[in-house]
C-alpha cells in the first residue's frame, strides 16, 4: 500500500487546497509546490566482508523563506526522491504551523538497517553526509532523526560535519545524545507533543483521554512513547503494533513491559502472549476512542477510511491517510488532527536543542516539557479557529496557516535578484 504510494501527489493535491482557501497566487502557488534544491548522491561502502556496496541517498530543502531549513534524515529501503520531496515539503508546513522560524527539508537513505551490521551503517552514515555537508550548517540545514534513524546516528553525523570543518558545531544536527549537545525531552518531544494534541482535541469533543481506549500503529519513538504517555493520563492502550505486526487486549496492554522486553527484538511485540495478534491492516480496523497511527504514510485509504471506528484520529506518522481517505473521515465525522500540527512536537523540541547549542547554555527538562506543550497548545487553539471559522477539516485549517505565512514571508522578502 504505502511503498509505492504517490506521496508527493497528496501534498500536491493538499497545497492546492489550502492555495483555494487563500486565493494563492498562481505564480506563488507554483514556487511552493517545487523544493528549492534536490540533491541525490551514490556513494560505496566497504561492507564488513570486503565487498563494496553501493547506496543512494537524498537531501531536499523545500523552502527557505522563513529560515534555515530543518527536517529529519530517514533510513528505509523504500524511500526515492519524490517521497523525500513530500516530507520536505510538510516539513516546511510543520515548522510554520507551529511558528518556528524554519523551513523545510528531509534526506533518506535507500536501505534496510537490520540487514548491516552497526558499523557498516556507521560508515554509511559518516559517508552519506560526507556527500551532501556543502548543503548542511547549523545555519543552513539542519538534520534530525526519523524512520530508521537516532541519537547515535546524529553524533556520528555531528562529528563527521565538525571532523570536516576543523572545529565542533554541534548546532548542524539536532536528536543528539544530551552529553554531546542534545536537548533534555527531545527522544519524548513527537510523542509527548501528540499527546497534548489528543488531549486539546479532547477537550473540544467532550471526551476524556482518562479512560478511553487508544490503539497505536507503530512501537517506534514516536508510537511507544505516545502509547506510554497516554497511559500516564489514565488511558488504556488496547492495540499497538511494530512492524512484524500487531496485538490487542480491551484490558489494555503494559507499555513498558512491551518495550523493555519485546521491542526490537526477533518477533518483535507479538511475542508478548497476554494479547491477540492481528495485522497492521486489522489493526487500524478495531474498536477504539483514539487512533494514532505512527508508523509510515498511506496506511490510510479508500479501501479502509470507511472502517475506522475511532471517532478521533491523531497523526503521528507523517502522511498517514491519503487525500482521499482525509475526504472519507472527514464525511464521517472522524475527526482527524493532521501530521504537520500532532507531530510537530519533534521539530519543536529540535529547535529548542538548536537554540541551547548556538548560546551553549543548556536547559531543565521542565523548561523544555512546559515550553513544547505551550507552543503545542498554542498552535492546536489557533488551528482550530481557523478551522471553525472556515467550516472545513483541521488539515486545511493548518495548511491555510501554514501556507500563508510561508507566502507572507516570501512576499515580504521579494524574489531575488
Ligand atoms: N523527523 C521529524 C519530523 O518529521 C523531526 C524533524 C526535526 O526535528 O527536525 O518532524
Amino acid at each position: 500500500m504505502s511503498a509505492h504510494h504517490d506521496v508527493l501527489g497528496m501534498a500536491r493535491e493538499q497545497l492546492s487546497v489550502a492555495a483555494k482557501y487563500l486565493d494563492l497566487d498562481a505564480g506563488l502557488h507554483q514556487v511552493l509546490s517545487k523544493p528549492m534544491r534536490q540533491l541525490i548522491v551514490n556513494f560505496p561502502v566497504v561492507l564488513d566482508n570486503g565487498e563494496v556496496m553501493c547506496f543512494e541517498g537524498y537531501r531536499v530543502q523545500h523552502n527557505s523563506s522563513r529560515g534555515p531549513t530543518k527536517g529529519g534524515i530517514r533510513y528505509h529501503p523504500d524511500v526515492d526522491v519524490n517521497e523525500t520531496t513530500a516530507l520536505a515539503m510538510w516539513m516546511t508546513w510543520k515548522c510554520a504551523v507551529v511558528n518556528i522560524p524554519y523551513g523545510g527539508a528531509k534526506g533518506s537513505v535507500k536501505v534496510d538497517t537490520k540487514q548491516f551490521s552497526r558499523r557498516e551503517i556507521e560508515k554509511l552514515t559518516r559517508r552519506y553526509v560526507t556527500e551532501i555537508n556543502m548543503i548542511l550548517g547549523e545555519r543552513s540545514d539542519i538534520p534530525a532523526p526519523d524512520i530508521g534513524t537516532n541519537a547515535q546516528t546524529m553524533a556520528w553525523i555531528m562529528d563527521t560535519f565538525s571532523m570536516q570543518k576543523g572545529y565542533t558545531v554541534p548546532g548542524v544536527v539536532t536528536g543528539k545524545p544530551v552529553d554531546l549537545g542534545g536537548s533534555l525531552g527531545r527522544v519524548e518531544a513527537t510523542g509527548r507533543g501528540v499527546i497534548v494534541a489528543t488531549e486539546e482535541a479532547a477537550k473540544t469533543m467532550n471526551m476524556n483521554l482518562g479512560g478511553a481506549k487508544v490503539i497505536v500503529q507503530g512501537f517506534g519513538n514516536v508510537g511507544a512513547t505516545a502509547a506510554k504517555i497516554a497511559e500516564e493520563h489514565g488511558a488504556t492502550v488496547v492495540g499497538i503494533s511494530d512492524a512484524v505486526g500487531g496485538i490487542y487486549n480491551p484490558k489494555g496492554l503494559p507499555i513498558a513491559e512491551l518495550t523493555n522486553r519485546y521491542a526490537g527484538r526477533e518477533g518483535g511485540i507479538q511475542e508478548y502472549k497476554e494479547a491477540e495478534k492481528v495485522t497492521n491492516k486489522e489493526l487500524l480496523e478495531l474498536d477504539c476512542d483514539v487512533l494514532i497511527p505512527a508508523a509510515i504514510a498511506a496506511q490510510i485509504d479508500e479501501s479502509n477510511a470507511n472502517k475506522i471506528k475511532a471517532k478521533l484520529l491523531v497523526e503521528g506518522a507523517n502522511g498517514p491517510c491519503t487525500f482521499e481517505a482525509d475526504k472519507i473521515l472527514h464525511d464521517r465525522g472522524i475527526h482527524v488532527v493532521p501530521d504537520i500540527l500532532a507531530n510537530a512536537g519533534g521539530v519543536v523540541v529540535s529547535y529548542f536543542e538548536w537554540v541551547q547549542d548556538l548560546q551553549n547554555f543548556f536547559w531543565e527538562e521542565d523548561r523544555v516539557n512546559d515550553q513544547l506543550t505551550k507552543i503545542m497548545q498554542r498552535a492546536y487553539g489557533q488551528v482550530d479557529a481557523t478551522m471553525r471559522q472556515h467550516k472545513t477539516d483541521m488539515r486545511t485549517a493548518a495548511l491555510i496557516i501554514g501556507v500563508k505565512r510561508v507566502a507572507d514571508a516570501t512576499v515580504r522578502r521579494g524574489i531575488f535578484p
